[in-house]
């Protein structure tokens, strides 16, 4: 069934990307519709930063960017038209309190995502009118001065589209890749896509019985075949199988099956370094057991004893009883905690996706495809990626700002 009504615009997607582009399409008049296939928009929204929604993150522009890896200059287009300080305005004008904290990542004071998302719902006006869900788009076509927006048997004639479809991460809130497919059928390319901001999981887990434990500011190195691929620094979560924290999930996309991390626990660069510290207490430590004069900072006891006895040392041995080699083993262990790699979590946990429709075919500032007139992508179904932090959802809500902007200009010369 062909509806008889021509739209402005056909938002995909019921995420905060296009969410906030409906918001905006409604305060500018536009007439349209947005699409979800979910029985209710904005479920992902509703489980970000725990369900307490960090929706994004105050610092200088250039550090913000610097959250984006290699995107920053796409993703910092989009985000310069609509910054953090323009988006909490735009939330603290519908009545929601902001909280920012100490690191700068900003939360609604309640810490209730719901909020966040009915602050969006509430800013379209007539709902039943301009929000479907239960269907999902499995076809667009590009007629001359229109575009053809099907699922099943129902079509929408539009002249503006916009794709918020998001990536693959949780699948079971609605997100399987289907913006994709609906781009390729546009003729945009795809960069592959990989989970992002993921958990490892570790090989023979020497860690096990230790999950929660969280470690701060740990220099870790990426072997790959032999060779160091790489360094990071940063908060590290121990879990039932694996590591997670910070510093893995957001360098989750550098990391591959097989692949080695050694985590140095000590406050010393090299292990010749920590040999000859622990040279040091341990010839002024005569009957102590060994187990007890090795303090790392911020290195709970439990985990220290674990580290002893990968070393295959007897905490109960005394320190005049330990030998050059015990020595050398211990200082291995404790500056650089060998744990492989056995695979990068997948979509089903990741809470993103890198990788998607390629960024040098759209304009980072209106957000328009450069390949067909009319058609617009928003948020996470484009190849940007952001830490944890915010700035996930700052790309989306920005992006979807971004392109309403444009086809306000476009429809009614509005601008906004
Ligand atoms: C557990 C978790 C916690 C997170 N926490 C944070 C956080 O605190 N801060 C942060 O910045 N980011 C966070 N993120 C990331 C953030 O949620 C996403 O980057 C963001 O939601 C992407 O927004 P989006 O609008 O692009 O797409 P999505 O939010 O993924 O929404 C896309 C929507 O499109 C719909 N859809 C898909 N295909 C079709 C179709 N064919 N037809 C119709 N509709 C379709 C989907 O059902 C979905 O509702 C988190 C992610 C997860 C999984």
């Amino acid at each position: 069934m062909v509806s008889k009504m021509m739209y402005d615009l056909m938002i995909i997607g019921g995420g905060p990307g296009g969410l906030m582009a409906a918001a905006e399409a409604s305060k500018h008049g536009l007439s349209f519709l947005l699409l979800e296939k979910n029985d209710k928009p904005g479920k992902k929204l509703l489980v970000t930063g725990g369900g307490q929604c960090n929706l994004t993150h105050v610092e200088p522009m250039k550090v913000l960017l610097s959250h984006y890896h290699e995107k920053s200059k796409f993703a910092g287009k989009a985000i310069k038209l609509f910054p953090p300080q323009e988006l909490m305005k735009w939330f603290q004008r519908e009545g929601i309190q902001m909280e920012v904290t100490g690191q700068g990542k900003v939360f609604p004071s309640s810490r209730k995502a719901s909020d966040i998302l009915n602050a969006l719902l509430n800013r379209i006006h007539c709902k039943d009118e301009h929000l479907l869900c239960g269907v999902t788009v499995t076809s667009i076509t590009k007629k001359t001065d229109h575009f053809l927006v099907m699922a099943g048997n129902e079509k929408w004639c539009t002249h503006n589209v916009l794709i918020a479809t998001g990536g693959k991460s949780y699948p079971s809130l609605g997100t399987t890749g289907d913006g994709y497919r609906l781009a390729e059928m546009m003729g945009h390319h795809l960069v592959e896509a990989r989970p992002a901001l993921a958990a490892l999981e570790i090989k023979h887990f020497s860690l096990d019985g230790l999950a929660g434990i969280s470690l701060e500011n740990i220099p870790i190195k990426l072997w790959r075949n032999e060779k160091k691929a790489g360094e990071f620094k940063g908060d590290v979560l121990i879990t039932h199988d694996g590591i997670s924290g910070p510093v893995i999930l957001n360098n989750a996309r550098y990391f591959k099956a097989n692949d080695l991390l050694t985590m140095n626990l000590t406050k010393c660069d090299q292990q010749e370094m920590y040999q000859k510290h622990l040279k040091q207490l341990v010839e002024i430590s005569g009957k102590k057991a060994v187990h007890s004069i090795i303090k790392l900072e911020n290195v709970p006891r439990r985990l220290i004893d674990r580290l002893l006895e990968l070393s295959g040392i007897t905490p109960s041995l005394t320190c005049g009883n330990l030998t050059r080699d015990q020595r050398k083993e211990i200082s291995k262990y404790m500056t650089a905690l060998p744990l492989e790699i056995k695979q990068v979590k997948g979509y089903e946990t990741a809470m993103a996706t890198a990788g998607g429709v390629a960024t040098d075919e759209v304009a980072g500032t209106s957000m328009a495809s450069c390949l067909i007139d009319g058609l617009y992508f928003a948020g996470e179904v484009l190849n940007v990626d952001g830490m944890t932090g915010g700035y996930n959802l700052q790309f989306a809500f920005s992006s979807g700002f971004a392109a309403v902007a444009d086809v306000c200009k476009k429809v009614k010369g509005k601008g906004v």
